[in-house]
């Protein structure tokens, strides 16, 4: 039983020039249909699943989910409290732009359950920013920071992206080094990679732009590693940091392969082995859904098999690793048997271990965790 709920909001203010994520800017007219939208395809899930376990996390993801105004913001969390019901300790978490926020909004999010904050920082240097296409500066995330706190919020995450164009290691270490002085819970640090056919991928291409080389991204990876440490920030999965206790618990459920509802416009729901995925268009999901039909548009059946190695896959993305008893329980396979030779080189190699009844990749095998995974999956 799903007890985890994704609600997605597909509108930024502008788009970023590396996004190539289900969001839309200039629609800013279609905000109060689509939370309208939004409303029904709530009600219509909560009836649908008749949850016997209350929702333990709730994350609001887009697009930017601050980029709508206060009311609309509670329109949406109202809706969801009156029509699931969520544990009174449950994990309620934000995705929030810099640029779209201030302590009046932050309150308004607290006052209706929100109980995490996670910043796009992305950099705290202006000309990265600018660069990249954000709409914020580094002064107003450290501004939003301050707000968060104003409003009583004591679990705020900053992501931050390094290996941007023009990018050095100096730099990241500042960005780094600002964030940590913010004092977060959490941090998300993703590598940029530059997706086809955005705005960025053409800067690249005709050379108006330069990524920073391998050597410089190993340097930026040794300087993550270093100041993380120092900071009481361990990792516990590929791209995540975190104080004991303010792992994402939403985003654990990912990791371990859990089931969960996902609303909103491009969305995704993994329920009862199927993959089920939303209309990305936010004026085609309204429509579809003032009309009553279904804005389900593509389903994917997962067997026991594709299940398991999603379920490996996915688990060795965190430190702790996935627990080997819980695979062979849930889907009746033995992973030794099943990998056989390629997982014994994986392990000779240094690069995959059991320990503690769990596999997980070694430290050597975090660094070249894209080739391990390509090898199970
Ligand atoms: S704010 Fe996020 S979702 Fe919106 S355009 Fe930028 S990267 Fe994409």
């Amino acid at each position: 039983m799903a007890t985890s709920l994704y609600i997605h909001i597909p509108f930024c203010a502008a788009k970023c020039s590396y996004c190539s994520f289900a969001s839309f800017a200039g629609l800013e007219g279609l905000h109060e249909r689509y939370v309208d939208a939004l409303s029904a395809e709530i009600g219509k899930c909560a009836s649908v699943a008749a949850q016997v376990e209350p929702l333990r996390t709730v994350f609001f993801g887009g697009g930017t989910p601050t980029f709508l105004s206060g009311r609309l913001l509670k329109k949406i969390l109202t809706g969801c409290s009156s029509h699931f019901s969520i544990a009174k300790d449950a994990e309620i978490s934000i995705e929030a732009n810099p640029g779209t926020v201030d302590v009046d909004k932050f309150t308004l999010l607290r006052n209706c359950g929100v109980t995490r904050v996670s910043l796009g920082v992305q950099s705290f240097s202006n000309q990265e920013l600018k660069r990249i296409g954000r709409i914020h500066s580094a002064n107003e995330a450290i501004r939003a920071v301050a707000a968060a706190r104003e409003a009583g919020f004591t679990n705020v995450s900053l992501d931050l992206m390094y290996g941007l164009p023009q990018q050095s290691p100096e730099s990241w270490q500042y960005s780094l080094e600002t964030a940590l002085s913010l004092g977060p819970q959490h941090l998300s640090l993703y590598q940029l990679t530059v997706e086809e056919e955005t705005p960025l991928a053409r800067l690249v291409e005709n050379g108006t732009l330069k990524m920073p080389g391998d050597e410089a991204i190993a340097a930026m990876d040794e300087i993550t590693l270093e100041l993380t440490g120092a900071a009481d920030l361990p990792q516990y999965e590929i791209s995540n940091y975190a104080r004991p206790g303010y792992q994402c618990r939403h985003n654990i459920g990912y990791w371990e392969n859990r089931e969960y509802f996902g609303l909103g416009a491009g969305a995704v729901s993994y329920l009862k082995g199927k993959r089920l995925r939303t209309t990305p268009d936010p004026l085609h999901y309204c429509n579809l859904l003032e009309e009553g039909s279904s804005v389900i548009v593509e389903e994917e059946v997962l067997d026991c098999e594709a299940a398991f190695r999603e379920t490996v896959i996915m688990g060795l993305r965190m430190n702790e690793g996935v627990a080997v008893r819980g695979l062979q329980e849930r889907y009746g396979i033995e992973y030794v048997s099943y990998y056989g030779d390629v997982l014994q080189l994986l392990v000779e190699g240094l690069l995959l271990e059991e320990r503690s009844g769990f596999l997980r990749l070694t430290d050597q095998g975090r660094r070249f965790a894209n080739r391990v995974m390509a090898e199970l999956v």
